[in-house]
């Protein structure tokens, strides 16, 4: 089979490697799409802890398929059958993973990130994550690059359950990638009466308006908390999602943020420089909720993908690209230069 093998920093390289040998609890995938997420490109650049100097690996941790073979004693898993496959195989025992966190637990592994992924026309599928309910059904009227969105808009969904943005909230989202997109669809859905997203990128700023932003501003020419005070009648943004991994976002946040606003830090910083300075009495006197989340567990995975299949929200705009796996390199190329949305690898 071909697919994209990471050699090193900036040297993926498409070649013939042989197809995966499966156990018998084990099913092994044919991919229909896999998308290129940030997490990848910063995997290419070396930046990956889980990637450290001397990994051959195959990334690619957004995937969805078809069952090839399966394993005699898997149960409960049907052959023709799209699947998305959540990402995170935790440990299964430990406190995060009891809890359904298995994101944060610290003996995880993923597809993509500790095993082999996607970026490949086969993928074998261990059986932990088989058990640990990583296939999900993928319902007939969602095409395969949309559904491989139901992993990074998982992560959304994660960070809106601590949020719960009410009906006629207003909703600031900085930073108008992928991900930031995702957030301004979800706040739409949950019914805020006003979303409000800040972008540097006139081109990304264009379309976070075509997809459902009310307002677009770029800090760049225009005072972003001016806007947010004329927009909220002076009252602040009832949430303040930070999909930017800017230390200037996340300062300004706690400033933008209503009386008892929600703020999520989605993004980090870069480990060179994770510190912000910040006016702690703000925090203590509009009595602020702070949040941080990181990725999402299969759960997530799960609620995302039943409101993806319902219909509900729509995602297939998101997906910008479409490259066969022969091209990967090209579609990294793509997936690097902020004009794209989604980029997507297909047999
Ligand atoms: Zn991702
Ligand atoms: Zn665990």
């Amino acid at each position: 089979m071909i697919a994209a093998v990471y050699y090193g920093p900036n040297d993926l390289r498409v070649e013939q490697v042989p197809v995966p040998e499966i156990a018998d609890d084990e099913v092994l995938v044919k991919m229909k799409a896999a998308s290129i997420c940030g997490t990848d490109l910063r995997i290419l650049h070396g930046d990956h802890r889980k990637y450290p100097l001397g990994t051959v690996r195959i990334p690619g941790h957004e995937i969805v398929g078809t069952i090839a073979k399966m394993g005699n004693k898997v149960r409960g898993i049907k052959e023709d059958q799209l699947y998305f496959i959540a990402p995170n195989i935790g440990c299964g025992h430990c406190r995060q993973c009891v809890s359904g966190n298995n994101n944060l637990c610290s003996n995880f592994e993923a597809l993509g990130i500790t095993l082999d992924g996607g970026f490949a026309e086969y993928v074998r599928v261990p059986s932990a994550a088989i058990l640990q309910g990583n296939l999900i059904p993928v319902s007939t009227n969602v095409n395969a690059a949309s559904a491989a969105l139901i992993e990074p808009f998982a992560c959304v969904l994660r960070s809106h359950d601590l949020l719960n943005v009410h009906p006629g909230d207003t909703v600031l989202v900085m930073g108008a990638g992928p991900i930031g997109i995702l957030h301004i669809k979800l706040a739409k859905l949950s019914g805020a009466s006003c979303v409000i997203v800040s972008e540097l990128n006139e081109g990304r700023l264009e379309q976070a308006l075509q997809m459902g932003a009310d307002f677009g501003v770029n800090p760049l020419n225009e005072d972003l908390a001016s806007v947010v005070d004329e927009k909220t009648g002076m009252n602040g943004a009832d949430v303040v999602i930070v999909a930017a991994p800017a230390h200037i976002a996340q300062e300004s946040a706690l400033q933008l943020a209503a009386v008892r606003g929600r703020v999520c830090y989605f993004g980090g910083l870069p480990k060179e420089k994770p510190t912000i300075g910040f006016n702690s009495n703000l925090l203590h006197y509009k009595e602020l909720q702070i949040y941080g989340t990181t990725g999402s567990s299969t759960e997530n995975c799960w609620r995302a993908a039943q409101i993806i299949n319902s219909g509900r929200m729509e995602i297939s705009s998101l997906v910008s690209l479409h490259f066969p796996l022969a091209h990967a390199v090209k579609a990294f190329q793509k997936a690097e230069d902020r004009d794209a949305l989604k980029v997507v690898l297909e047999p």
